[in-house]
């Protein structure tokens, strides 16, 4: 079995990687462009026979077609994410996450080879009516503010996706990932888990944005991986759109003062406007938590690792990364 990943490189990506690795007897291909991922990400895999590292973009046809074709089964995790990166490079993400899709997809449709769909629970927008379940509305703000690119190019790859399941009866199935968090997130894109950590850690003020009462629902890539990887191999799912996440929604006020307890660092906690974070048009979800009954229906089981435990495991590896004065 030859299972290709796009954004292998990537936080996702890797992680994935490593689940199928130590899982199943898969040969892996990897694909990344490394604008967001990084080599290191998958250093620990690359030296095995059954891992290939191709440094790639999901737009060139020339480089997606003939991996996809050699493949069993694709995970399509490449994606323009963050939405610091979003605000700052719209025109480049929206390439990526809607060329990009439409690419593999077409490019599965002669095998009928299996694919996976990243999406994003950014999708429900400003939606206040949580717990967002797949069948509910969505609700976002104008085109003016750049934010909302990222979901209307989320949606446009669902719709993509269901439509080849429907006229080419392509299996797939489709994750809304709520907020995936853990080792080897980078906040250089807007992340704030691990930017917190960070700024816990060198006792330097965590950086709220807004009033800190909006709410968010972080999952542990480690059970977002093992999601995706039983969704795809799950019958049930292909046509399907399914929310990934762990129903347990915290505000990032509370967020911010755990991190410092957990830390123990000696940091403030500031507040800081939107306008400033980010620019003038900016507008924010207030409120994020999946329903999970679908997930749970079709698995059997859905993310319930605790915030502790996952703050607690970034904490660790962010520490062993501080060089000591
Ligand atoms: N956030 C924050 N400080 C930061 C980065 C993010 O307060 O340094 C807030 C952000 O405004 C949002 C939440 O943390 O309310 C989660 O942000 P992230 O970018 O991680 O994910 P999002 O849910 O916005 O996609």
């Amino acid at each position: 079995m030859l299972t290709l990943i796009t954004g292998g490189g990537g936080f996702i990506g890797s992680h994935l990687a490593t689940y199928l690795f130590d899982e199943t007897e898969d040969d892996i291909l990897l694909l990344d462009d490394f604008s967001t991922g990084n080599p290191e990400n998958v250093s620990h895999l690359i030296d095995h026979d059954r891992v290939e590292l191709i440094q790639g973009d999901v737009i060139e046809t020339g480089t997606i077609e003939p991996l996809v074709e050699r493949s069993d089964r694709v995970f399509h995790l490449a994606a323009a994410v963050g939405v610091q990166r979003i605000v700052d490079e719209p025109l480049r993400s929206m390439r990526t996450n809607l060329v990009g899709t439409e690419n593999v997809l077409e490019a599965a449709v002669d095998d009928r080879t299996p694919v996976f769909i990243a999406s994003s629970s950014e999708l429900y927008g400003k939606s206040e009516d949580v717990p967002f379940a797949e069948s509910d509305d969505r609700v976002l703000g104008p085109t003016s503010s750049l934010r909302w690119s990222y979901a209307s190019a989320k949606a446009i790859d669902e719709s993509l996706a269901l439509a080849y399941h429907r006229d080419h009866d392509l299996p797939v199935a489709i994750g809304r990932y709520f907020n995936i968090v853990g080792p080897r997130q980078t906040g250089q894109y807007g992340m704030v888990i691990p930017r917190f950590v960070e700024q816990a850690l060198a006792n330097e003020p965590l950086t709220v944005y807004g009033d800190g009462t909006q709410t968010r629902s972080f999952t542990h890539v480690a059970d977002a991986v093992r999601a995706t990887y039983e969704l795809l191999t799950t019958p049930e799912a292909h046509g399907e759109v399914i929310n990934i996440g762990a129903p347990d929604p915290t505000s990032i006020n509370a967020l911010a003062e755990r991190i410092i307890e957990l830390t123990g660092s000696d940091s403030d906690i500031t507040h800081i406007p939107y306008e400033e974070a980010y620019n003038e048009n900016f507008e924010e979800p207030q409120q994020r938590e999946p329903d999970v009954s679908k997930l749970e229906a079709t698995l059997g089981w859905y993310p319930s690792t605790d915030l502790d435990r996952i703050l607690l495991d970034i904490i660790e590896e962010r520490e062993q990364a501080v060089v000591p004065e």
